[in-house]
């Protein structure tokens, strides 16, 4: 008997091909089969069989590309490629002249569908200069009205006269028809699919079961059944995430942390020590702050901020007013008389710790208080005892440093992952800060706690501008303070968008800006030519390429780097502090370098092919140069000045904060947009969800309710399985 739980192989003999292409997708048993869903649909009415085109006559096929090649014409020389295109009824050979490029980015195995006027061609039905559609996913509908099927999609508005054909992304060795063919397989053979979303809430919205949706998804009879397919597994997924948040933020309001007296405190003489006033909302996200850190519920906060907004403060003063208390004297419920809370701030690499590090030192030299780094390559220690200066700090054993933190000497440790490590125990850590962390959830928290009675506190920070109902989904479980201001006398980035021609002139002002000193970044869409990515091999700048001509042919007197995401680890931190310590003037990386280092003295950047980010992920990179008071500039290099690039660039030099840029991203080119997808770990039909910010309220909603009512879902025991079944596949 068949069930979700099967492999495909009970389901289905497998040529090896086949398999593998499985393996590359993450289809395993007949559940993920179930769940790689079709991009679009197709009226098969709309389409002409190859045997019945007629010369003269535009037709619109579908097949599988056969062959395909560049050739030249044998008269004119004129490029071109050329394809046998293969539908179930013959061939038919397919040519775009002045196209070569298109042969590399189709292969054989392909399924398109072409538009075009047959004519012979060497006595054969061809098609010349074919349009070629795109396979697209299928939009949800980001009506405002929730889940009433008002809208159709625009483009199965046609008159239906025939058959809805679902078309799957295909892949090496898997066709479109061959997922068709077994997901009927399956669904035929299914009994029961039982459904983990509470009826009464499936009632609520009108949505289908899951069996009926799953059906329907696959294969529709008409478009609203398609529709409302999706949108339950919209619905599901939105719903599953925030029941996840929910349930974990439950768990950890019922946890006990330290209670952190700040009213006596005179967090004031510390903020002076800053040297520079707090901008407004600085002061808000403080006060926030300190009052969560007065219960003895564990806080659960995120600080989202622009790069440069100034997070670094705000964590400091939580962290001051934490150590300036002392641990509870248990047999009196008093505070004792010595020791103090500790302080955990995790950043994510060794150069943003090491940074942080230093900054901690100049702000509590006069504290008194020990601070301690901790990466994968060593540990520190400040202040030295053998060292008279006042910053100084002195290298220590790991294990010297795990005791100092296990007997609460230490109270501020500072470090990359390497403090979450398990032979790593604080005696009384209350708060921890994790910086530009997507998320860090219970496990980590309870990681760091270990044998403490007390749960910490928990501040996290990120600059990743993410549009609201996407906050309000990964980040259910935590609560928002937003620095929405930049801190006063921050000059504006000179933004401005170059055309090809224009290059020598932008590279002219940089050299002047190098020869005062400054450094420059130069972003890359790709890393080398031989990426895999071969839509864009074609056209992009490469990070190797780019390095390698800027050094010859532009700036041979300066010092270029380079650093991409395929280097190792330490790779990568050692280009970073070369570019930190000024040894190198000239940086070009692929986007990798959006997460925070701080260069106050990088005040250019270029990014080459500019229309291929979004925006959000523009604004990201821009924020890199925005550290200091020195005039800051941003070249958008970009291989067109459509209408469409100029639209977007008014908005990317108008908008006000990254948030901003967030929502456009959203809501005027999709999600594929937005920054970071990828690390949201939701699939493509729920990122479309959260366009819908109607669906997501609704969702929340209703995960907020169930969890309140029964914390432990006890229930509900598919659900609870189900969000079991999503740990360690997100985020964590
Ligand atoms: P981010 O939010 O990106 O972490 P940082 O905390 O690193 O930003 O702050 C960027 C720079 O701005 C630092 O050099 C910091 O000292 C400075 N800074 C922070 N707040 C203010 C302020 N209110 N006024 C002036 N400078 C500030
Ligand atoms: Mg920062």
């Amino acid at each position: 008997m068949i069930t979700l739980e099967s492999t495909i192989t009970d389901l289905i003999r497998l040529k090896e091909t086949t398999r593998v292409g499985l393996c590359r997708l993450g289809i395993f048993v007949v559940r993920d089969l179930l769940y790689h869903f079709p991009t679009r649909y197709a009226d098969v009415s709309l389409f002409t069989s190859i045997s019945g085109l007629i010369e003269g006559e535009t037709a619109t096929i579908r097949g599988t590309i056969k062959s395909i090649s560049t050739k030249k014409s044998w008269k004119t020389k004129v490029a071109m490629s050329e394809a046998v295109i293969e539908d179930m009824s013959g061939t038919i050979h397919a040519r775009w002249f002045h196209q070569p490029y298109l042969a590399k980015m189709l292969a054989a195995g392909n399924s398109v569908e072409l538009t075009g006027k047959v004519s012979m061609y060497k006595e054969k039905p061809s098609l010349i200069n074919p349009a070629i559609k795109e396979e697209k996913i299928l939009p949800i509908d980001s009506h405002d009205s929730l889940f009433g099927i008002t809208s159709e999609q625009p483009h199965l508005r046609t008159e239906q006269t025939g058959v809805l054909t679902p078309l799957y992304a295909e892949t090496k060795g898997i066709s479109s028809q061959w997922f068709h063919h077994a997901i009927n397989r399956a669904l035929s053979q299914l009994q029961d699919i039982p459904d983990h979303i509470p009826e009464s809430i499936l009632k609520e919205y009108s949505l289908p079961g899951l069996k009926s949706a799953l059906i329907w998804i696959h294969t529709p009879r008409s478009t609203s059944d398609a529709t409302i397919a999706r949108k339950r597994f919209a619905f599901d997924e939105i719903f599953s995430i925030n029941v996840a948040r929910q349930k974990e933020r439950s768990e950890i309001k019922a946890k006990q942390a330290y209670r952190i007296e700040t009213t006596t405190l005179n967090t004031s003489t510390f903020i002076d020590r800053l040297g520079f006033s707090l901008t407004d909302a600085q002061k808000g996200a403080i006060g926030h702050i300190l009052t969560d850190l007065e219960k003895d519920i564990p806080m659960s906060r995120l600080l989202e901020g622009d790069v440069g907004s100034g997070k670094t403060a705000v964590a400091a003063v939580a962290t001051y007013a934490t150590i300036m208390n002392r641990p509870l004297d248990t047999k009196k419920d008093t505070q004792q008389s010595f020791g103090n809370l500790q302080v955990a701030y995790m950043a994510p690499t060794e150069i943003l710790a090491t940074q942080q590090f230093e900054s901690f030192i100049e702000l509590f030299k006069d504290t008194g208080i020990s601070i301690a780094l901790i990466t994968g390559s060593g540990c520190r220690k400040f202040p030295s005892k053998v060292s008279s200066s006042k910053t100084s700090w002195t290298t220590i054993s790991r294990p010297q440093l795990a005791k100092w933190i296990a007997n609460g000497e230490i109270p501020i440790v500072i470090g990359t992952h390497a403090l979450i490590q398990k032979s790593l125990e604080f005696k009384h850590l209350a708060l921890a800060i994790i910086d530009e962390q997507h998320r860090f959830g219970l496990n980590q928290r309870k990681g760091l706690a270990k044998k403490d009675t007390h749960f910490p506190h928990l501040l996290s920070m990120t600059a990743t501008p993410i549009p609201r109902t996407l906050a309000l989904t990964i980040y259910g479980d935590l609560d928002l303070s937003i620095l929405d201001q930049m801190p006063h006398g921050r000059k504006k980035v000179i933004t401005e968008l170059i055309l090809p021609n224009k290059r020598e002139e932008v590279y002219k002002q940089i050299r002047l800006l190098l020869n005062e000193g400054r450094q420059v970044y130069v972003i890359c869409p790709r890393i080398n030519e031989s990426d895999p990515d071969t839509a864009n091999a074609l056209i992009a700048r490469s990070v190797i390429a780019e390095a390698a001509r800027l050094a010859k042919e532009v700036f041979p007197e300066y010092k270029i780097g380079i650093l991409h995401s395929k280097m190792t680890k330490d790779k990568k931190e050692d280009a970073m502090r070369a570019f930190v310590d000024h040894k190198i003037d000239i940086l070009v990386a692929t986007s990798v370098v959006e997460v925070g280092v701080n260069v106050p003295n990088a005040t250019a950047i270029i990014i080459e092919g500019a229309e291929r980010f979004g925006l959000s992920q523009l604004h990201q990179l821009r924020g890199r140069v925005q550290r200091s008071n020195h005039q800051p500039y941003c070249f958008l290099f970009a291989e067109t000045k459509s209408d469409k690039t100029k639209e977007r660039m008014k908005l990317f030099t108008t908008a006000k904060n990254g948030f901003e840029l967030a929502e456009y991203d959203l809501g005027l080119r999709g999600t594929g947009e937005l920054t970071g997808t990828k690390q949201w770990g939701i699939s493509d039909i729920g990122m479309e969800a959260l366009r819908n910010l109607k669906l997501v309220q609704a969702a929340r909603q209703s995960a907020i309710s169930i969890v309140s009512a029964h914390p432990s879902l006890a229930p509900y025991p598919l659900l609870q399985k189900k969000i079991e079944a999503m740990k360690g596949m997100h985020f964590e």
